[in-house]
């Protein structure tokens, strides 16, 4: 066994919603060749593997995950030519909106208050206030399931809401970079965006950001709001009551109640108003 790997970790402490067993197998990458490697491990060895960002996103099984996570801590940034961003995808995407915009470039203002990393927001395509990552994005360095290192265009990538062709693909994303324009009010308007963030979410709970995909033309928050829902609770995952899309651990809930919740949300929703609410948050199976 690759003896950098450390055994039975748990994956609660990895998860903003602070639910999840243990892995099997743990281990933090730093460079991208030590990613590689990794990862070429894995299929030799027919490893199931998890590339884990900050787990804002996650909802890990109470049994763990049976196979190798792969922590992203690829964090280099460095400012190339054109106002561009060279960035390792286990940088803090919230500190390069901040950083950025306190250089007075635009773009990725709305990533302050993110709590991910870059690979994770690329991965999930994150966005908001009517901005996403595709927008400024340039290319992504990708390391396939086989270890091997691909130059990837924007336009290859699939983009859409909240969606990228790396959710259908196996391996980790690098780093990336990005394609930013000076503009005098960056900053201001990334304090701003923070603000309202934390007037209108649950910033200090045990959360993973909003849990359903806003249909075609409708607020998935409003519509859960609408259904009389915030508040409700399952054990202990709860509606919050401050932004209706945001599922609370109120304590140590269980991703059991968590899931108990999501169903009932997605029951109400259909039955008050007739949508069919799908998860925006990834759920992570045991694969045992
Ligand atoms: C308080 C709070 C506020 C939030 N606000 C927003 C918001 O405004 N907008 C928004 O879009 N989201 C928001 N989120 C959700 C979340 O932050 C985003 O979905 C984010 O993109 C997840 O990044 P992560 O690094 O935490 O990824 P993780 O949760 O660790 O992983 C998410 C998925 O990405 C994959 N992944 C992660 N890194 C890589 C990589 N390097 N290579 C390949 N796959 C990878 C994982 O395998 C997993 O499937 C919020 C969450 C919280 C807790």
């Amino acid at each position: 066994m690759y003896s950098n790997f450390t055994k039975s970790k748990l994956l609660s402490e990895h998860s903003t919603f602070g639910i999840g067993g243990a892995a099997r197998y743990f281990i933090e990458v730093k460079e991208i060749s030590e990613l590689q490697k990794v990862l070429h491990f894995c299929f030799s060895e027919k490893l199931p593997f998890f590339v884990l960002g900050k787990g804002s996103n996650c909802l890990f099984s109470d049994d763990g995950f049976d196979g190798l996570v792969i922590l992203n801590k690829i964090d280099f940034c460095h400012e190339i030519e054109n106002h561009g961003i060279y960035v390792g995808a286990g940088f803090s995407f919230s500190l390069l909106g901040m950083q950025t915009a306190r250089r007075g470039l635009s773009g990725l203002e709305f990533a302050a208050g993110i709590p991910a990393t870059v690979g994770g927001a690329i991965f999930m395509n994150a966005g908001a206030q009517g901005s996403d990552t595709q927008s400024v994005l340039s290319e992504v360095e990708f390391v396939d399931e086989k270890g091997e290192l691909h130059l990837l265009k924007k336009e290859e990538l699939e983009f859409s809401y909240r969606f990228s062709a790396f959710q259908k693909m196996k391996g980790a994303i690098a780093s990336a970079r990005f394609c930013l324009s000076p503009q005098e009010g960056a900053r201001k308007k990334q304090l701003e965006l923070l603000d309202y963030r934390i007037r209108t979410q649950p910033y200090h709970e045990k959360t993973a950001g909003c849990v359903f995909r806003n249909p075609v033309g409708a607020s998935a928050g409003l519509l859960i709001d609408n259904s009389g829902l915030k508040g409700v609770h399952c054990g202990l995952a709860k509606v919050s009551e401050m932004h209706a899309n945001f599922l609370v651990n109120t304590g140590t809930c269980t991703s059991k109640d968590m899931l108990e919740l999501i169903q009932l949300v997605q029951k109400k929703v259909k039955e008050q108003h007739g949508y069919d609410l799908e998860p925006e948050i990834r759920v992570i199976e045991c694969q045992r």
